[in-house]
């Protein structure tokens, strides 16, 4: 039990006198709470091609790895050209012969079962999704999976509604589309990209990232127990060479594509000239707004929600606070406070606030960031926490004193690290948010409404969150301004990035 010895004291802002605040260190001592459903991995996922799980041509395989304890999960196949080949001859088939003709309405209700399935086995799939990528289980169980499934929902009910989504046009489907997607949110994105396609009467060509391959897999399962025609989605796992041959496949009338900016670039530049419909989903730098008359602990919340969900691997992420001058100095210590009891370690603890980073290679350069932000003169706060001697994990981390020029304001980081900027006016505050190359998201704390509509009108990003952050509907567009790329998924807008207009 704990007790709550070491009372610190700080100025509260309503009253003007002292607040309490509680310090409760390690002092807390929890009962592990592991999550215990069986994920049903297999010791090896071939590619689904054509309906069927199928070996690669070249026969390789590579390893998906659990970066809880680094230990190996699954073997996964490696798809080269001529299994991608196959993939879009398998999906050119099934838009052909019998998706491209089938009316919505019947589409819709395969679309609706893979709902229902993927509700059915939601903890298994939320086990597997936290084994594979080291999301803390409460976050793959009431997060991603529930919401993986909601965009199946929602978009079977378009599905026999499509004369609403560009009223007074018709639309059509593109035919094959290829769509590579990362590891943040696997099963998720896989969920923002197959679900419109499919409502719209699109085949689909889909790589999964490297390092999370499996839930994507397990979805191949679905797709048969849903009786999906063969062909209608194909999976291709593998590296960035099988990205690269989906991305630029010439039977794919429209790609698109999750991941950062610079692989955005890469498969825009080996585009140009093609008549490829493209989406880009790229990368963020959000700036997360913080005025004086805010509620602070409802916004520290918010910030805490803002950067250190998913590990701070979320491209929406607010990454760089923006706290008003007069309030900094509460906000920074009620912050430091609020972060010295998340809980860091095994991400399928209940318990767990913050799990395990996805990858070797993502814990170095979140590693990297850091130290340039320690060089160039931020000042560092990191909780002590004790994390597990296995795994790839990073304590929460909060930089103040960071100017504009700091590589860890300007960078993406893509891990549990916020940089804190002061700001006096709201044009000020406008200026260093819009001072990006991307333009994602954003967050904004007031009191005022009226401020909400100025500020959500001046901010260059494709998402404003008025107190609140972190918030995501199938209803809703989601997507950037400049390079956090173009096109958007979810809503009606999300349809018309899947369809042609005659
Ligand atoms: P990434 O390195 O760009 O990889 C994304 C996907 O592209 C992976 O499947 C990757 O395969 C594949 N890929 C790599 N090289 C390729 C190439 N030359 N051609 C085609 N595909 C290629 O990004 P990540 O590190 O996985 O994901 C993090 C990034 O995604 C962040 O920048 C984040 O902001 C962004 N993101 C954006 C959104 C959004 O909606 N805007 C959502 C989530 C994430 P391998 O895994 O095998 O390398
Ligand atoms: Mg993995």
């Amino acid at each position: 039990m704990a007790t709550l010895t070491d009372k610190k004291r700080t100025k509260s802002r309503s009253s003007g006198r002292p607040a309490a605040e509680l310090i409760f260190g390690n002092l807390w001592q929890f009962d592990p709470a592991p999550e215990t459903a069986d994920p049903k991995l297999k010791a090896r996922y071939d590619l689904f091609i054509g309906g069927k799980f199928v070996a690669p041509a070249s026969g390789k395989y590579f390893v998906s790895i659990n970066p809880a304890n680094e230990s190996k999960l699954a073997e996964i196949a490696h798809a080269g050209v001529a299994d991608v080949d196959a993939a879009y001859a398998a999906a050119q088939k099934a838009f052909d012969t019998v998706w491209g003709k089938m009316p919505g309405k019947e589409r819709a209700k395969y679309i609706y079962r893979i709902a229902r399935l993927l509700q059915d086995r939601a903890r298994e799939f939320a086990v597997a999704e936290t084994m594979d990528g080291g999301k803390p289980i409460k976050e793959s169980r009431d997060f991603d999976v529930p919401m993986a499934a909601a965009h199946f929902f929602y978009h079977a009910g378009w599905a026999d509604k499509l004369d609403y989504v560009a009223p007074g046009r018709k639309v059509v489907p593109h035919g094959v589309v290829g769509q590579v997607i990362p590891w943040n949110f696997p099963l998720l994105m896989l969920a923002w990209k197959i679900a419109p396609a499919l409502a719209m009467g699109n085949c689909v060509v889909v790589k999964p990232a490297e390092t999370t391959s499996i839930t994507a897999l397990k979805l191949g399962e679905i797709l048969q127990d849903a009786g999906l025609p063969d062909g209608v989605v194909n999976i291709v796992t593998g590296f960035g060479d099988t990205g690269a041959a989906v991305m630029t496949h010439p039977t794919a009338a429209k790609v698109a594509f999750t991941g950062s900016t610079e692989v955005g670039k890469i498969i825009m530049r080996s585009l140009a000239g093609t008549e490829k419909k493209m989406t880009m989903e790229l990368g963020g730098k959000a700036a997360n707004i913080i005025f004086d008359d805010a509620p602070i602990d409802q916004a520290v919340e918010g910030i805490v929600n803002g950067i250190f969900f998913n590990q701070g691997h979320v491209c929406c992420a607010g990454s760089r606070l923006l706290v008003q001058e007069s309030i900094a100095d509460e906000v920074l210590a009620k912050l430091k406070t609020r972060i010295k009891v998340l809980r860091v370690g095994d991400p399928m603890d209940k318990n767990t606030d913050l799990g395990a980073i996805n990858s070797k290679e993502q814990l170095a350069t979140i590693g990297r960031l850091v130290a340039s932000g320690v060089k160039e003169g931020a000042t560092m706060f990191q909780p002590e926490c004790k994390l597990p001697a296995k795994g790839w994990y990073f304590r929460p981390t909060v930089f103040s004193g960071v100017s504009m020029s700091h590589r860890i304001a300007r960078e993406e980081i893509f891990g549990p690290v916020l940089s804190v900027l002061t700001f006096r006016t709201l044009d000020e505050a406008v200026e260093k948010a819009n001072n990006t190359a991307y333009g994602l998201s954003a967050g904004v704390w007031t009191d005022k409404g009226s401020r909400i509509l100025k500020m959500s009108t001046l901010l260059k990003a494709g998402v404003v969150w008025a107190n609140t952050y972190n918030k995501f509907d199938p209803t809703s567009p989601f997507g950037g301004y400049k390079e956090s790329g173009f096109g958007r998924e979810g809503g009606r807008q999300g349809l018309l990035d899947y369809c042609k207009l005659v």
